[in-house]
């Protein structure tokens, strides 16, 4: 997985100068937590399909020289749009029966940054977040107040309704029975599923990355998880990109985003060492699961994980599409 630069010499009036092309590499997640007895093979065909669509249409932006921000955003809104996802179409409800979305993204080589938390009818909520970055001074818009920017940003709105799909429905009615039958642990650890998110390297070599989700099923109080937190659910620089899915209060305790980061870019610990530090040692110390992609400004690249699952993809520099749900695949 590790990845070369291409030397290109430019002449201009001939003057000549050498370039470094990065070979593209696009990696993405649709969600740790995937739980294999639910997974028919309808389901694992449907998702694998979703994937490779969302990869295909990330890595063409790349392909075509555009930032990495760019592939970034049109990834995660393939995944955003199906239902199969904890993300836009297919987010989970929360307790009172409503969907409460979050959504994150990041620019390695500009360190700006831009997220939204709790909102209600934005259909692709990893836009407004871009919007949040790039139209606006600030890094974080919550609930009303990121709407009516989104109004002035063209951003679309649907109906809270459009979020409504029967097997989040069930999700939530299965959630409640257990809290009613005292197991409120167990519902919030299996109430992580299905987080989208994508990590990019551009032909300039610099990194993006964003993630988008519908939380967790049963949140209460306004929860807040990691993915709209810029350093525990995504974080990206000039040589590190992450995007998480699991439970995020330990995402978020572990700051495990930029940790994972800081490991690769200050400390220079190889990358597949650190990524799996962060999610497989430190998260799970603390009671916590999930996983991450996490790609460095080299192309290589890690998803390390520690749930039955993660449905995940790359398109790595040979160009080809790769999708992946269970461990060694
Ligand atoms: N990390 C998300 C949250 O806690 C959930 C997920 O990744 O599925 O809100």
């Amino acid at each position: 997985m590790l990845h070369k630069f291409a030397a290109i010499v430019l002449c201009v009036f001939g003057v000549c100068a050498m370039s470094h092309a990065a070979a593209p590499v696009l990696v993405i997640h649709g969600g740790a937590g995937v739980i294999k007895k639910e997974m028919d093979p309808a389901t694992q065909k449907a998702v694998r399909a979703a994937l490779a669509t969302a990869l295909e249409r990330g890595y063409a932006q790349l392909k075509a020289g555009k930032p990495a921000l760019d592939a970034v955003t049109a990834a995660i809104t393939v995944l955003e749009d199906d239902p199969h996802f904890n993300a836009g179409k297919g987010a989970v409800f929360n307790h009172d029966g409503k969907n409460e979305l979050d959504a994150s993204i990041m620019d390695g080589d500009t360190l700006r940054a831009g997220g939204v938390a709790n909102v209600h009818r934005v259909k692709n909520p990893i836009l407004l977040a871009r919007a949040v970055m790039e139209h606006s001074p600030h890094v974080l818009m919550f609930g009303d107040g990121a709407e009516e920017f989104a109004k002035t940003q063209g951003i679309v709105l649907v109906d809270p309704k459009y979020f409504w799909t029967e097997k989040r429905w069930q999700e939530l009615q299965d959630a409640l029975k257990k809290d009613a039958a005292g197991q409120h642990a167990d519902a919030e650890k299996e109430g992580h599923f299905g987080t989208v998110g994508a990590v990019a390297l551009d032909k300039a070599g610099h990194l993006a990355a964003g993630t988008s989700t519908g939380g967790m099923t049963d949140k209460r109080f306004g929860r807040v998880g990691d993915s709209p937190i810029i350093g525990a659910g995504t974080y990206a620089n000039a040589g590190c990109a992450v995007s998480g899915t699991g439970w995020g209060e330990y995402y978020l305790r572990t700051v495990a985003a930029h940790e994972i980061c800081m490991r690769v870019t200050q400390m220079h610990q190889p990358l597949k060492e650190a990524a799996e530090y962060v999610i497989n040692k430190e998260i799970p110390k603390l009671g916590g699961d999930g996983g991450a992609i996490v790609l460095g400004a080299d192309g290589e690249f890690a998803t390390p994980f520690n749930t039955d699952g993660m449905y995940r993809g790359w398109v790595d520099k040979d160009g080809k599409i790769h999708v992946a749900i269970f461990p060694g695949e």
